[in-house]
């Protein structure tokens, strides 16, 4: 069974369509992208499955179970993780505090003083921060802390809630191509080691390539485009929305032609939206 599946999935706003008639499934352990120009779609995609957003129409499935129209929180208890959008008092907070508070916030113990909870899953925090590579600077105040860093923060706290889908919108954002890098490579083999389902959208095409098992195109609303990184890349209608260039370049092997998400190339870049 798919960890999750998508079916005919839709959001409309008013007249327009944001998100048409997507549908697609992804495995346990896989990394799937979702990429596509600014605007195709790609966050609400997102925001339906977590339950931020309600769905126009279309079901959203995890392991086989519908979650369409439940409660985000219900949804996260379910098993859909997604990396944290930075809490305002993040920085109060030292790296491990902040990962003793995503395990406080899943398990939903309740707390009065600081130093009860200092010590609550102070073990179970360590071992994610272990997983990340953050142990050691597990006391440092979180606002100290590089920008990458605070990233593989940001993967420690969704883990906390031992997600059997993590959704990753743009976990890269910001970061130097070298660490964009390391936090994909760090996510598979989290992914892997947990049997855990991702689904990430990104804008560097070296790390999309590089770490997505499969990938889906997004334009306008439309899903144009599905599968391996060299069926993607070899898509006429993936190159049109890209380059502008038509299905005459599809299975042109001239190494001289134009070669499609060139190193560094930033898939939002190249498209323009209506
Ligand atoms: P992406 O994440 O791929 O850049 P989004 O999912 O954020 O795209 O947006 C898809 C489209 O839906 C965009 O054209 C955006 O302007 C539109 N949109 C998003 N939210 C709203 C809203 N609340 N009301 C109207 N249109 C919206
Ligand atoms: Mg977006």
């Amino acid at each position: 069974m798919n960890l999750l599946e998508v079916n005919h999935l839709s959001r409309r706003y008013g007249d327009f369509i944001a998100v048409d008639d997507i549908s697609f499934s992804l495995q346990a352990g896989e990394l799937l992208a979702l990429i596509g120009p600014n605007g195709a779609g790609k966050s609400t995609t997102f925001n339906m499955i977590g339950g931020q957003l309600p769905v126009t129409s279309g079901s959203i499935l995890l392991d086989g179970e519908s979650i369409v129209d439940l409660p985000a929180r219900r949804i996260w208890k379910k098993g859909v993780g997604r990396t944290f959008q930075i809490a305002a008092t993040f920085n109060s907070f030292t790296v491990l505090q902040n990962i003793q508070n995503a395990l406080l916030s899943y398990r939903r113990r309740t707390f009065c003083i600081w130093q009860a909870a200092d010590r609550l899953y102070r073990q179970d925090a360590c071992a994610l921060l272990e997983q990340v590579g953050m142990l050691a600077q597990a006391d440092r105040p979180c606002s100290e802390l590089a920008y990458g860093d605070i990233k593989r923060v940001e993967l420690a706290m969704a883990l906390a809630s031992e997600p059997r889908l993590l959704l990753m919108d743009e976990p890269t954002a910001g970061m130097a191509p070298g660490e964009r890098q390391a936090l994909m490579a760090l996510t598979r083999d989290i992914a892997q080691a947990r049997n855990t389902g991702v689904l990430f959208t990104e804008h560097s095409m070296d790390v999309v390539f590089g770490f997505a098992d499969r990938i889906l195109v997004l334009a306008r609303g439309q899903l144009i485009a599905q599968g391996t990184a060299q069926a993607i890349r070899d898509d006429p209608k993936v190159r049109q929305v890209y380059f502008g260039t038509g299905p005459s370049l599809q299975g042109d092997s001239d190494s001289n032609a134009p070669q499609p998400f060139s190193p560094g190339q930033r898939a939002c870049t190249g498209a323009t939206q209506s």
